[in-house]
Formats: structure tokens, sequence, C-alpha cells
């Protein structure tokens, strides 16, 4: 087992520098986890460096969603469709503490994109290209059957609706699941250490990577036969820093979701729907929230920081009211949103929402591979590929064998519950262990859906340290959570808690509110900031509630 806890930094980087790896990862979203765990149990020494937090870039702005991407047929995308919709099932399988099915529904009315004919089709294709199971494929709905499933449809024009099965998923903690498995096979991983330069050797190839380590200001050496640059949106700037940015190019587009209170917004039913200029827009219930997106718009701003405009929010209000009408919401009722950035591959006259998703490998003259577009779905095969890249490039220059990939059925961390069948007796075995140590049956259930196989820990931490959380001010549930966020996935700051361990800045602001500052001095404390630092990280968390909202 390799180390990923936030009071191991240093030892990290003892592992990372002191032998020349196999492989160096450089990002620490859902692309380079994933390639670290495809990499690390075919057997090589692998390494991943992020410059923020883990999945602090796009795999924790998404839609949430592990799908096939359905409208990729109105593009005559066949081919992502049918890898990405297979990859689904795998996802879910092997994850099903962090993946939920959803029942979908798409909506046609009289003169709108779709009819019953061109749904049903397309649906019918949907479940061959992704290979849907006999129980979750397509069911065609007529106009009582879709309103008796949500009753704030729009009813002027409707004539019926699909209904087919995506999945649900938390992606930063999909990312760091990947991660944590990846380093429990032996990769070594860090976070907040940005890469600012590469090493040559004398022939002009990438030998290594200078690493800034963004919490001391540190400088490393870290060097590797094989780069892979996944960093997403930022896949242009290492090939800058290579000197190899020529041919293609990255073209960024935002896209930006609202979240609104169940109260406000009682959705009970989630639905694709598309919008009057055609784009197509999910709501989605999910756990005492609503939330609806997304728009796509060319970037040019912050890489780091896109945030929601008037502009994307009057869009999305728009689509909102007109397929709900009777709900009336303002931007009054917006009670947080998230932005992020997809980094397609640019294609000539193209607009944002026509670029394909499609992946794709560059291979630059001194051997960095860049890896760009995709999504969060593929994320396991988009690294086998690559990875059959390098196996088969190392088996040429070295005559080195490694293994074919394994991860079609390895569980990740938290995931080794026997799939999707076995995690629902998992479930009700762990709520009676739940309830044996004073939780309800609610509290329990839904630190087994965050945790999976994994909350034997979590309920370790819950009964050893309830009087450290006391004495921390801090509520015993939320304290084991920090705890394991600390120690078991590298959180070092509170926006990492906040928001890509727990997910609470988007789906629960209250409880952001309500521990910040017991979090916060907790954190201080254990991880010995200094004073700056804590007027930092404090900050930080401030401006990411505020992003939340327009300004
Ligand atoms: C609005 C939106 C909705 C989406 N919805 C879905 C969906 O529902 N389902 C789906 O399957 N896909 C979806 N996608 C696509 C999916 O989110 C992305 O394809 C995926 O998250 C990209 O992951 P990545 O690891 O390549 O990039 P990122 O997650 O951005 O990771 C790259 C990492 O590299 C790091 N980095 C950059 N430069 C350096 C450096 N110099 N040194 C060290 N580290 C560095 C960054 O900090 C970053 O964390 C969506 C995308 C967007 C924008």
């Amino acid at each position: 087992m390799g180390l990923f806890s936030s009071f191991q930094r240093e030892d990290i980087y003892d592992q990372l520098t002191k032998k020349k790896l196999d492989i160096l990862i450089i990002g620490g979203g859902i692309t380079g986890a994933g390639i670290a765990l495809d990499a690390t149990t075919r057997g090589m020494k692998v390494g991943l460096v992020e410059m923020q937090d883990l999945a602090a870039g796009t795999s924790s702005r998404s839609t949430k969603l592990v799908h096939g991407g359905l409208r990729y047929l109105q593009q005559l995308d066949v081919k992502i469709v049918a890898v990405v919709g297979k990859e689904r099932e795998i996802v879910y399988e092997n994850g099903p503490h962090v993946t939920t099915p959803e029942w979908m529904m798409l909506p046609f009315y009289k003169g709108g994109t779709f009819g019953p004919f061109t749904t049903n089709i397309g649906l019918r294709v949907y479940d061959f290209l992704a290979g849907v199971k006999r129980s979750e494929r397509r069911k065609m709905l007529n106009i009582h059957e879709a309103l008796e499933k949500e009753p704030l449809l729009n009813k002027d024009k409707l004539k019926g609706a699909g209904y087919y099965v995506e999945y649900r998923t938390d992606d930063a903690r999909l990312t760091i699941e990947v991660l944590k498995k990846a380093v429990e096979y032996g990769a070594e991983a860090i976070n907040y250490a940005l890469v600012s330069d590469f090493i040559y050797d004398l022939s002009g190839k990438i030998a290594g990577v200078i690493v800034e380590d963004q919490i001391n200001g540190q400088q490393h050496q870290i060097f590797a036969k094989k780069i892979i640059n996944a960093t997403g949106p930022w896949v242009d700037e290492l090939r800058e820093i290579d000197g190899s940015k020529q041919g293609k190019t990255l073209h960024l587009t935002k896209g930006v979701h609202l979240v609104f209170s169940k109260e406000d917004f009682p959705l009970q039913q989630a639905i694709y729907f598309d919008h009057e200029d055609g784009r197509m827009i999910f709501a989605i219930p999910r756990d005492h929230k609503t939330y609806v997106g997304t728009t796509d718009t060319t970037y040019k701003g912050d890489v780091a920081h896109p945030t929601l405009t008037g502009e994307d929010q009057n869009y999305l209000l728009a689509a909102i009211n007109r397929m709900f009408p009777t709900l009336h919401l303002t931007s009054k009722h917006v009670e947080s949103s998230w932005a992020g950035l997809r980094p397609l591959i640019a294609e000539e006259g193209k607009k944002p929402g026509e670029i394909s998703r499609k992946d794709e490998v560059f291979v630059s003259d001194s051997g960095l591979l860049s890896m760009a577009g995709g999504k969060l779905t593929g994320y396991r095969k988009m690294a086998e590929d690559i990875v059959d890249q390098v196996v088969r490039d190392l088996q040429d220059e070295e005559g080195i064998l490694y293994s074919h990939s394994e991860t079609r059925h390895l569980p990740i961390s938290g995931g080794e519950v026997d799939g999707s069948t076995g995690f629902e007796l998992f479930t009700l075995e762990k709520i009676r262990d739940g309830v044996e140590i004073g939780l309800t049956k609610e509290e329990a259930s839904t630190l087994i859906q965050q945790y999976g196989s994994n909350i034997d820990i979590i309920f370790q931490l819950i009964q050893e340290k309830k009087s450290e959380a006391l004495e921390n001010d801090v509520d015993p549930i939320v304290f084991a959570k920090l705890v394991y966020a600390l120690d078991y996935e590298m959180a070092f700051t509170p926006a990492d808690f906040f928001i890509r361990r727990t997910g609470a800045l988007f789906f629960d602001l209250d409880f952001v509110k309500q521990h910040r500052k017991a979090v916060t001095n907790y954190m201080a404390k254990s991880l010995q900031w200094s004073k700056d630092q804590t007027t930092t990280y404090e900050q930080e968390l401030m401006k990411a509630i505020q992003e939340t909202h327009v300004n």
C-alpha cells in the first residue's frame, strides 16, 4: 500500500524522486487517475503530480453523469457512443458506491427537435451501441405516463417521452477513488505539485520534470521513462513548455450548472430536454436539491477559475422556466453553481456544441505523450489505450513485457462490494453496523453510499474520535469524514474538504457555513499551517463560496 495522506508529503516526494519511474503522469483529474491505475496494475512504477487539489480541474465540475452521450447520436458520432456507452456499466460495477442508476426522461413536443419516432429509434440505437442490459432498456411513455412521472413538465404540445437509464456520480470522488486504488497498488501521487519545466537528455528526449511544491515552495526533480501530460484544459500549456504545441490544439468551452433547493424546484424525475436553440439540458434531482446544466460557450479566461456569469444564469433559467412553466424561478432561487471547462480538440468551423468529445493522444518529438479530449465516463478505456501505447514503446525500446490492462473487472477504492448486486446486501449489513454504533439508519446509509467498502474505517473513526471531535467543536460524523480526508485522501485545505471530498459547496452550502470555522481550525492545528497559510486557505474557501453566485 502506498502513501496517500497529507501528513506524508515528504515521504511521497522521497519515493517519487529516489528512483526513475516507468511513467510519470502530470494531472490528477480523472484522466491522470485512470492512467495511474491502469499502469500500476500492470506492474509499472508510476508517479502522478497535480498542481492544485486532486480533481480540482474539470473532474469536479462536470454534469456528474456516467453517460453514453445520447446527444452525440444527433451528430452521428456513433463510435463515441459505442465506446463510452459500454463503459458506463463497467464504471458502475467497479464502484457502485459512487455511481447510481438514474432513469432519465426525454420528453418530446409537437414541433420540437425530437418526435416519438426519432426518440424511439435514437434510444433503440443507443441501447444497441451501448450494449444496455435488458432491465435498463428504453421504454416509451405516453403523455399521461410522462406527466405522472413528472407533473412539473410543460403540458403544452407534449406528445410523450422516451425513458432510459444513465448513471449519476460524484465526479471528484470517483477520481479520488480511482487514484486511491492506484496508490493501493503502489503508485505515488501528490497534489499541490506543479510541473514548471521539463528535463531533457542529451538527445533531446524528455527524461523528467521539475516540480514546484505549492505548499512549501520546494523544488524537486522527478525522472521517468515516459511522461504523460494528462492536464485536461492545460494540455496545450504543457505542450508549449515542451515546444511542441503544433498541429491540433485545444478549444476550451465552458459549461455551468445551477443548483436549487427541493422546495423551490421539487423535481422528482431526471429530465433531459432541449432548449429553444436546440441544445440539450439536464435537470437532475439529487439528495435534497435539483441541479440543471449545462451551457457550452467558447472560453478564453482564467483556466483555473471559470465562473458563472449573468448570461449563463439567464440562459439556464430561461430553459428551466420554458420546460417547467409553473416554477417561475429567478436568480434569487439559485442556491449554488459551478462552472467547468471542456478540453475539446479544436475542429475548424464547428460551434462549441458540435465539436466531438473524442479523445486523442499527441506524441511530441521529445516523446511527451499528451492525452486530450474525452469524457469522465470513458476514463478507463482512455487509460487502457494510452498505457497500451506505452507498453508497446517500452517493449520496442527496452524489450520489457507488461501484461494487458486489468481494470475492466477491478473495483476502485470503496468498490469492493461484489458489484452492484453485492452492494445492496453490503449496504443492508453495514447499516446494521452503523446503527450499532449509534447512527440513524439514514446517517449510516448516506455514509455507505459515500465511502462504500471503506465504511469500516469511517465507523471506527466515529467511535474512536468522538471525544476528540467534541473537544474540537466538530460533529463526530463530520470529524470522521475530515480525519479520513486528511489521512486517506490527501485533503490539505478546507476547500479540498468542502468541495472535492464532500461535494458540500455545491449541494449543501449550509453545511459549509455551519462547519467552516471548526474544520478550518482543526486543519490549521493538525497540518501546522502558518498564520499566512491559514488566512490564504480561509480566503480561498470564502472566494469559492462567493463564486457559487453571480458577482
Ligand atoms: C460542464 C461539463 C460537463 C461535463 N459533463 C460530463 C458528464 O456528465 N459525464 C462525462 O462523462 N463527462 C463530462 N464532462 C467531461 C469530463 O468532465 C472531462 O472530460 C474530464 O473531467 C476531464 O478530465 P481530465 O483529467 O482530462 O482534466 P482535469 O480534470 O481538468 O484534470 C487535469 C489536471 O491537471 C492539472 N494540471 C494542469 N497543469 C498542471 C501542471 N503544470 N502540473 C501539475 N498538474 C497540472 C490540473 O490542475 C487539473 O487538475 C463534462 C465536462 C464539462 C466541462
